[in-house]
């Protein structure tokens, strides 16, 4: 239960021990096909909306190649930051340009639309970036709405979707201009695909700038999909042949769900835990705009993170410390992508009960597993 790697489908792995295809054969450029078609819909772009690429690399060299192709030396930049993977835009845009602004909710606080839309009334802006979820503070920024105000200005919106693709609602049609995600989260892939979709304005960008990486450039990148979205075997770095293999079963397995079923399946897990950690007294880093599908739990004052950690862990739920420097042994998380269902709801809030218990935080076993079922069993699920 940590928000990734998550568990994997054996049919995923099992894709992954079958042989490595030549790269330029036909039957690799048909299953290479049907990954990036099958991705158009997992990020709910028509195919106007985007042209979709699969790198081998982590979400890391997605920040890197959804960011950098848009912009110069000089170009203007504008971060939504709320929480770590914010700062590491901060850290990578700075590289390659010294105009960073950052907008900064209070701590907990999803970016107000407006405030976007004030910073880019006063500034011209070549870029802005927004993380969907941040996995750091599981707060989920409302991505339509900030869509919605940079839609009609000259900056290419970029979002990071590692935390959310698969599991949260997210619309290139809402006038997203490049979103990103990462194999190993919702996507139910393991670790080791940078994965995004670029829509026609930061394409069009994209031939203005010349380019300033070499392995993130999404030149080369773009012309690939393209080819074998034409059938045509193409060539720039060998790709993970076995992972994209994997990443074919899983979004099968996605569509054969349905992205809407998913989407709402994700949203009555995150319910029943919220619901179950609030009736066992805690509370969450967000304050709202909670995301479905991690969530960020204080601990109490006398609970050692380690300790409850490791006591959870061997009553069956691995959980994840915080990642936020001046906090990470105040809060921990708690992942709910994938394929969790309302097993591994019980699974999960029962062995924080009882490591809650044994940690010496007084609470009533069974409580929250009861506020769980309630909302599992509403949802018909
Ligand atoms: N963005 C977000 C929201 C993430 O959660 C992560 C990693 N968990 C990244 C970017 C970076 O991805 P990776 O660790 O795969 O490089």
């Amino acid at each position: 239960m940590i928000p990734g790697p998550i568990e994997y489908e054996s049919a995923v792995l099992n894709s992954m021990s079958l042989p490595s295809l030549s790269h330029t054969s036909k039957e690799f450029v048909s299953v290479h096909r049907e990954v990036l078609q099958n991705l158009m819909p997992v990020f709910q772009s028509k195919e106007s909306e985007g042209t979709p690429f699969v790198i081998s690399g982590s979400g890391t060299l997605g920040m890197e190649a959804s960011t950098v192709n848009f912009i110069e030396r000089n170009s203007k930049v504008l971060v939504i930051n709320t929480g770590h993977f914010g700062d590491r835009f901060v850290e990578l845009l700075s590289r390659f340009t010294n105009r960073v602004d950052v907008l900064k909710p209070p701590f907990g606080e999803p970016a107000d639309p407006k405030i976007v839309a004030e910073k880019l009334e006063n500034n011209d802006y070549d870029l802005i970036t927004a993380t969907h979820v941040d996995t750091s503070t599981a707060l989920k920024n409302d991505i339509k709405r900030i869509a919605d105000v940079a839609k009609g200005t000259g900056a290419i919106l970029v979002v990071d979707g590692v935390c959310s693709v698969g599991g949260e609602e997210l619309d290139m049609g809402w006038g997203v201009d490049v979103a990103f995600t990462a194999s190993q989260k919702a996507l139910g892939t393991p670790p080791g695909l940078a994965i995004g979709m670029v829509g026609p304005k930061a394409m069009a960008r994209m031939e203005k700038v010349p380019p300033m990486t070499y392995f993130s450039d999404l030149r080369k990148w773009i012309s690939i999909s393209k080819a074998a979205l034409d059938l045509k075997p193409g060539y720039f770095g060998t790709p993970n042949v076995n992972l994209i293999l994997a990443l074919n079963t899983s979004l099968k397995g996605i569509l054969a769900e349905g992205i809407d079923r998913r989407l709402k399946r994700h949203e009555i897990i995150a319910n029943a835990i919220r619901e179950a950690v609030s009736e066992l007294g805690l509370d969450f880093i967000p304050k709202s705009s909670f995301a479905n599908t991690v969530s960020a739990v204080n601990l109490p004052e006398k609970v050692e993170l380690k300790k409850f950690l490791a006591d959870a862990e061997a009553s069956g739920a691995v959980f994840a410390s915080g990642i936020i420097k001046e906090i990470r042994d105040k809060y921990f998380r708690i992942g709910h992508m994938g394929s969790v269902g309302s097993s591994e709801v019980m699974i999960a809030v029962g062995a924080m009960e009882r490591s809650l218990k044994s940690n010496g935080y007084d609470v009533e076993l069974g409580r929250g597993l009861k506020a769980a079922q309630e909302v599992i069993y509403r949802s018909g699920m």
